[in-house]
């Protein structure tokens, strides 16, 4: 007899956002986390594919480096061949009939102590892997890695539990039931560099509605990602629920879109990837079983629009902590920023005096605010962009960069000429933030401007002091955001709180780490069973009298 059947109905503990660890100088966990620092960065770990739980090693490999002193190897992990993704959807396949058939609370329970384990044993590496692999400071990891992927897993099963609790109408003749079924098939998540917590979300949330999963986490993440996996195994996760594959995403995504079996995809990443696969989707309709849930969380280009009655010093705070956070490599990170003339030079000698007063460096040195951005890549692409605003627009304060050593591009302050110079309207993902000053006078058309900018519609703020300005923000720029900001930087989004997506070019805006974005993992079965049925097939009406 399974467990289940005694257990009576079991409650998801309360959830409340994890606590951050301020990591203050002669706090205990700060030295924690500088000891685990220094062994993780005196080792070289070899990181396998994690298929059907079994480590496979294919002997091709790639090598996992420091952003901030890209000589340093963390580790290798080993890339996936055709064959290696079959075997991921193979056993994801295998682990989806005893997975789906477990009771809810015992897959929230694997959930709830990973994050416990998270919370406590595994903080440090978790953090430390980011830190090291992805050049976030001690507090972007903490807030990444450690409290958001913590809150997560604690809110996501509570919003789970309220949604099986949602059952339709029954009477006395008859009990109607909602079984929420997980998808037939598998779910493939895909994960960008930048956070963490996202790496750890996209697998989890449908596994926690009983689905399995193949994983393919962004290369430039592989270090932190390996640690996840090991996590999951150290929380009971049964072999196959999630499955780990690295290589070559255009062939691991073709393999896997055009798959009889896919039921979802659960993507956070770029508009013009996630476009593409969307395409490839599109292109194999014919061979699916079911249509698969498609949800994509994709690039952004978010605005400040400060009004004449805004607040200067948070205004300039906003900017370079929403702008320089983490190299700006947010998908919320503050780019444009629209500044009327009266308040111009006040703001921009406020920020500047912050930029002047930033130190960027290796991330293990907590003195510094910034890292490196995360590769070649992203160095030469912002790089790009720097070039173009030295001839084209104006260069304010910043604009250095130098890759010696670590992939550095300084804190930018640019002026844009017009609103639609091109800093002011595509993705750099870089701590560039380009200022286009408007005149007092052009308010509400500066609404209009803001709005039809971007092809995006991620977050956004408003600064004001003047009510009807707010007034006046929300409604013109209503789908210009999906995560809105009045008076406060557009980042930073916490779960529970500010549930997170944008849409238009920002993605299906399914609002992760919410009751929203799980119900696109399940597929509900109505069951009626009737205690009394008819037992003659005439209606009343049909007697004469
Ligand atoms: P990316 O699009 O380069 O990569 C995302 C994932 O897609 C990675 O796992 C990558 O390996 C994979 N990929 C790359 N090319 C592929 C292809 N041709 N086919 C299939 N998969 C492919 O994005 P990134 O650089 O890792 O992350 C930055 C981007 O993510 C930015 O555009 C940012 O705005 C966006 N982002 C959005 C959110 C959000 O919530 N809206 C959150 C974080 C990041």
């Amino acid at each position: 007899m399974p467990f289940a059947a005694f257990a009576g109905r079991r409650r998801v503990p309360p959830p409340i956002n994890e606590p951050t660890c301020a990591y203050a100088p002669g706090a205990p966990e700060r030295a924690a986390l500088k000891a685990r620092l220094d062994a993780m960065a005196g080792e070289t770990i070899d990181m396998p594919l994690i298929i059907g739980g079994a480590d496979v090693r294919t002997g091709t490999t790639a090598p996992s480096v420091m952003p901030h002193d890209h000589a340093h190897v963390l580790g290798r992990y080993h890339t996936a061949a055709e064959a290696h993704v079959r075997q991921a959807i193979d056993a994801a396949g295998r682990a989806h009939a005893e997975w789906s058939a477990w009771s809810f609370e015992d897959r929230a329970a694997v959930i709830l102590k990973a994050a416990e384990l998270l919370a406590t044993t595994w903080r440090d590496t978790i953090n430390g892997a980011t830190m090291l692999g992805q050049s976030k400071t001690a507090y972007q990891a903490e807030i990444d890695a450690a409290c958001e992927l913590i809150d997560f897993w604690r809110f996501n099963a509570r919003y789970a539990q309220e949604l099986l609790d949602e059952q339709p109408l029954s009477d006395h003749t008859m009990w109607n039931q909602l079984e929420y079924r997980p998808l037939e098939g598998f779910v493939y998540a895909v994960t960008p560099f930048n956070f963490t917590s996202i790496a750890g979300n996209l697998p989890t949330a449908p596994a926690l509605m009983g689905n399995t999963v193949v994983w393919k986490p962004a290369a430039s993440a592989m270090y932190s990602a390996y640690y996840l996996m090991r996590l999951y195994e150290a929380a009971g996760m049964p072999p196959g629920v999630i499955n780990m594959i690295a290589g070559d995403p255009v062939m691991i995504s073709n393999v896997l879109l055009s798959h009889r079996d896919l039921a979802g995809v659960h993507f956070t990443g770029s508009t013009a990837v996630f476009n593409a696969m969307w395409k490839t989707i599109g292109a194999s309709m014919a061979g699916y079983r079911s249509y698969p849930r498609i949800v994509g969380e994709t690039g952004g280009k978010d605005f400040i629009l400060a009004h004449p009655s805004a607040e200067v010093d948070a205004l300039a705070v906003a900017i370079v902590r929403g702008g320089f956070e983490f190299q700006g490599q947010k998908c919320s990170a503050a780019s444009r920023v629209y500044l009327p003339s009266s308040l111009w030079p006040r703001v921009r000698d406020r920020v500047v005096g912050m930029m002047d007063d930033i130190r960027m460096g290796d991330v293990r040195d907590f003195r510094n605010f910034m890292g490196a951005v995360i590769d070649r890549r992203a160095f030469d692409k912002i790089g790009g962009y720097l070039e173009h605003a030295r001839t084209h627009a104006k260069v304010v304060a910043g604009g250095t960069i130098d890759d010696s050593q670590g992939y550095f591009i300084g804190p930018t302050l640019l002026e844009a000429p017009r609103a639609d110079y091109r800093s002011m309207c595509e993705e750099i993902f870089g701590p560039v933030v380009t200022a286009f000053v408007y005149d007092d006078a052009r308010w509400e058309e500066m609404l209009a401007v803001v709005d039809a900018t971007s092809p995006y519609a991620l977050t956004g703020a408003v600064f004001a002091r003047d009510r009807r300005a707010i007034v006046q923000g929300l409604s013109a720029l209503r789908y210009a955001a999906g995560n809105f900001y009045v008076n406060d930087k557009p980042t930073g989004a916490v779960v529970g709180q500010q549930p997170f997506g944008g849409a238009r070019a920002s993605g299906t805006n399914d609002k992760a780490g919410s009751k929203l974005n799980l119900v696109r993992w399940i597929s509900p079965r109505t069951v009626k069973e009737n205690f009394n049925p008819p037992r003659d097939y005439r209606y009343p009406f049909m007697n004469e009298a």
